[in-house]
């Protein structure tokens, strides 16, 4: 095992991996921005590191800066949480060059997943099933209209290079075609710079449903189950939950194969999520392949007792897996809520400021908190205004969804707006508790909700 690993991120991600990091008694190296010299994260880690101003640009996507960390403080692995550099294949190969473990896959399947167009591709080999679509390179206006046509409206236009929901449009008809890929066009060139698409039927009323899998050098891959996610606003994840409510065991058990054949199909090593929609009649689809550590882990863990942040650092230092197919099991049933410095009134526009007044609910086996930030802290302009992920598990869902609504009503937080009222009253909607859950549940409910 290593003795020192530095984590290239920050936030609750960054705090979350320490703790895991500590526990196994290897040392730490934190970096950290101007804006976040006084963050939990620093103040957790055994050793920290300035790497540039606020802006990511110039600290936390700066691979070069980073990596002089890595030498400098003797780390033998540098562990990328998600978003920065956690899918850049250049920063892993960079890391390799230097002799530094990159705690994800190799970077042969990082480039392969990167491009939701190329995934799809090597799924079809794989036989994953997809969702009708096109996915290839001619990407003239005329010709993809002709496709969307033949696919049948309504159609989904998305960006090949796309992710956190950007570059996405749906079209209704063949005359709004035109607008709606110039514009996915305008979003993803700006977003990612490449601005090629890919076309899917568009499901009316999917779920969400993810499967997370792992595997090691040694040749061994298994799957550690299911997530829904479908609780999102604007095809982001808002509530997250393990397992998918009324998911039968012989579902699970196909879409488990499925991903754990993505997973080998680019002789994937480490985590990584493997997304499908799930329509109403039990057909599923893959979507892409994420090759980190998801935000949503906590539940998998949660319902499983493992924890997945040991199982990277084992399978980066060449460890087999912990645990083969037939010794996981599910147990009980986890939700999380992502809590953010946000209004929900005014669209869910971010609020800036200091928290100046946080009480949390008592942590313990039922309820757990993963925060990058604690009373005083700062939630800045520069980042992801999400202030903690609450995760709460019970031996049912009805269990679950108690504790869920209970931590929620005493979650306090005092100097920003927060979406804490708004997920309660999602919590709280019968049709949520009745399980009926689909990407639309927000856009359906909005008139309970807000
Ligand atoms: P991103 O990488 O930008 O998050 P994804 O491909 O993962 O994009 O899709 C995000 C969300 O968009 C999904 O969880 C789902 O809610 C919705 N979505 C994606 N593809 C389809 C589709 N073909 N039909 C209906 N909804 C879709």
């Amino acid at each position: 095992m290593f003795d020192t690993i530095l984590i290239a991120n920050r936030g609750e991600i960054a705090c979350r991996v320490i703790r895991t990091a500590r526990r196994l008694g290897i040392r730490t190296v934190a970096v950290f921005s101007d804006a976040d010299a006084d963050a939990l994260h620093v103040t957790m880690a055994d050793e920290a590191y300035r790497i540039g101003p606020a802006p990511a640009r110039e600290s936390y996507l700066r691979g070069e800066a980073i990596l002089e960390v890595a030498a400098r403080s003797g780390a033998q692995a540098i562990h990328p949480g998600y978003g920065f550099l956690s899918e850049n294949a250049e920063f892993a190969e960079a890391c390799a060059a230097a002799g530094v473990a990159f705690i994800g896959p190799p970077t042969g399947a990082i480039r392969a997943m990167g491009s939701k167009s190329a995934a799809k591709a090597i799924m079809e080999k794989a036989a994953v099933p997809l969702v009708p679509g096109y996915h290839g390179e001619n990407q003239e206006p005329e010709f993809l209209r002709r496709e969307a046509e033949r696919i049948g409206f309504p159609v989904l236009i998305k960006a090949s290079a796309g992710g956190g929901g950007k570059g996405m449009r749906a079209v209704r008809e063949g005359a709004e075609f035109p607008d709606a890929l110039a514009s996915a066009r305008r979003e993803a060139r700006a977003s990612f710079g490449d601005d090629r698409v890919l076309l899917e039927k568009y499901l009316t009323k999917p779920r969400h449903v993810e499967i997370q899998v792992f595997a090691d050098t040694h040749g061994n891959a298994v799957h550690l189950f299911e997530r829904d996610c479908s609780i999102q606003r604007r095809h982001q994840k808002v509530l997250e939950e393990a397992p998918a409510p009324g998911m039968k065991p012989a579902l699970r058990e196909k879409m488990g194969v499925a991903a754990v054949a993505a997973a080998r199909a680019i002789g994937y090593v480490g985590a990584g999520t493997v997304e499908f929609l799930l329509d109403e009649d039990g057909s599923f689809y893959f979507m892409e392949m994420n090759t980190r550590l998801q935000v949503e882990h906590p539940v998998t863990e949660m319902i499983t007792g493992q924890d997945l942040v040991e199982w990277q650092l084992l399978v980066a230092a060449g460890s087999p897996l912990p645990l083969g197919q037939k010794e996981l099991a599910i147990g009980g049933h986890a939700i999380e809520a992502r809590i953010y410095a946000e209004d929900p009134a005014r669209d869910f526009l971010p609020s800036i400021g200091r928290l100046a007044h946080l009480r949390t609910p008592v942590e313990g086996a039922n309820v757990r908190i993963d925060t990058g930030v604690g009373e005083g802290g700062e939630v800045s302009i520069y980042y992801d205004p999400m202030i903690a992920k609450l995760i709460v598990w019970d031996t049912d869902r009805a269990g679950a969804l108690r504790r869920l609504r209970q931590a929620l009503a005493d979650y306090q937080v005092v100097g920003v707006t927060t979406n804490i009222g708004f997920l309660g009253s999602v919590a709280a909607h019968p049709a949520f508790a009745a399980g009926d859950l689909d990407t639309g549940f927000i856009e359906r409910h909005r008139a309970d909700l807000f």
